[in-house]
């Protein structure tokens, strides 16, 4: 039997969401549905609205509670409340030895709108629309998950909390804990500071680097990151960039790290590199930057490295940022501007025009 839900949808020729009445498919016997109490905007779903076919549910940062299990469920029951991370496949190699965040399948399994097999999770007026995005779809008051990706977390967390970290916080963070494993003492440039930045600067701060340099053009989100353990900031739109960083590390970077997916500011982000230095990136899978001719990259031995969902094993990751938030290590709700549900459209802009970094929906 199908459920009814009230879903956000986004339709051909119009990049606002409008509230719909639709249909969840049957749970598979691997599946659970969960009543949502918020998710998460991450700019990931901005993205969405043109990497899945339209009609589109999107939203891939839902906690809530679960309120159905499918018939092959046990880890998991009934009244637990959840945090939903992204989709793994959970046969391949990578997923069968513990590297989930690079799945064989990652891409089809996040960013294709259906089930693996190719199935659909949402009708809308009886027809299949895109759903799943990252298995979850979560801008709706229901969702259909997979077991396999939901972390149970205690029921005494405030569900904004909760909502804000499974995709850009924990990229942020597990970037430069799990991908780029700085350690103190080692400095490190973080080029754009929207949640993803800001996360990984208040985890070089937590492991101490030393200095830590934002660059973003807006001052702003400059002034968020210095109270959150950047020591100096730099506005790229005033300022150029390479030589700051050049006068406060002439010998160039241990780390740099670019959430942009901007050419000038990915080509920066090597060029400031010390000999043996190592640049992290995060990029939308169908955002193509070119890159200087590799000379500048071997010049320096240095590493460039493609970072996925910050190399996180969500269930042992997401505890773990949960107790440095709780003992004041990690202050990710500085970053968290709450909306109703019903507000998405407003959200979705302040997070454009960089009035929010971190919007979180209540779906209560
Ligand atoms: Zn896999
Ligand atoms: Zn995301």
């Amino acid at each position: 039997m199908t459920t009814s839900v009230t879903a956000a949808v986004v339709h051909d020729g119009d990049d606002d969401f409008r509230f719909e009445t639709v249909e969840l498919d049957d749970l598979r016997s691997d599946e659970v549905l969960i009543r949502m109490e918020a998710s998460g905007i991450c700019y990931t779903d901005v993205e969405g609205k043109n990497m899945l076919a339209r009609p589109a549910v999107l939203g891939h940062e839902g906690t809530g509670i679960i309120e159905k299990t499918g018939s092959d469920t046990s880890r998991l029951k009934i009244g637990d409340r959840v945090v939903m991370a992204f989709g793994w496949c959970g046969d391949c190699p990578n997923c069968v030895s513990g590297k989930i965040y690079i799945c064989d399948h990652n891409i089809a399994i996040n960013f294709d709108g259906k089930r693996l097999d190719g199935s659909s999770t949402i009708k809308l007026n009886g027809q299949a629309i895109s759903g799943a995005f990252f298995q979850q779809s979560s801008f709706a008051s229901k969702s259909i998950c997979l077991e396999r990706d939901l972390v149970k977390v205690s029921g005494k967390h405030a569900p904004e909390m909760l909502a804000a970290l499974p995709c850009g916080v924990m990229t942020g963070a597990g970037a430069i804990l799990n991908s780029l494993k700085v350690q103190a003492g080692e400095s490190l440039v973080v080029f754009g500071v929207g949640a993803v930045g800001q996360s990984a600067v208040m985890a070089g701060k937590l492991v101490g680097a030393y200095p830590i340099i934002a660059v973003d053009i807006n001052d702003n989100r400059l002034e968020m990151a210095k109270t959150l353990g950047a020591s100096h900031t730099i506005n790229s739109a005033k300022e150029d960039m390479l030589r700051r960083i050049k006068d406060i590390l002439p010998r160039g970077s241990h780390f740099s790290f670019d959430t942009t997916g901007n050419e000038k500011i990915l080509n920066t982000a090597i060029d400031c590199l010390a000999m043996g230095g190592h640049c992290g990136i995060v990029n939308a899978p169908d955002n193509e930057i070119p890159i200087l001719a590799t000379n500048r990259l071997f010049s320096r031995a240095a590493h460039l490295r493609s970072i996925y969902l910050g190399s996180s094993v969500p269930g042992r990751f997401i505890p773990k940022l949960i107790r440095l938030n709780q003992e004041g290590l990690f202050p990710y709700e500085r970053l968290i501007t709450t909306y109703k549900f019903e507000d998405i459209n407003l959200a979705m802009s302040d997070l454009i025009s960089g009035k929010s970094i971190k919007p979180v929906l209540e779906m209560l």
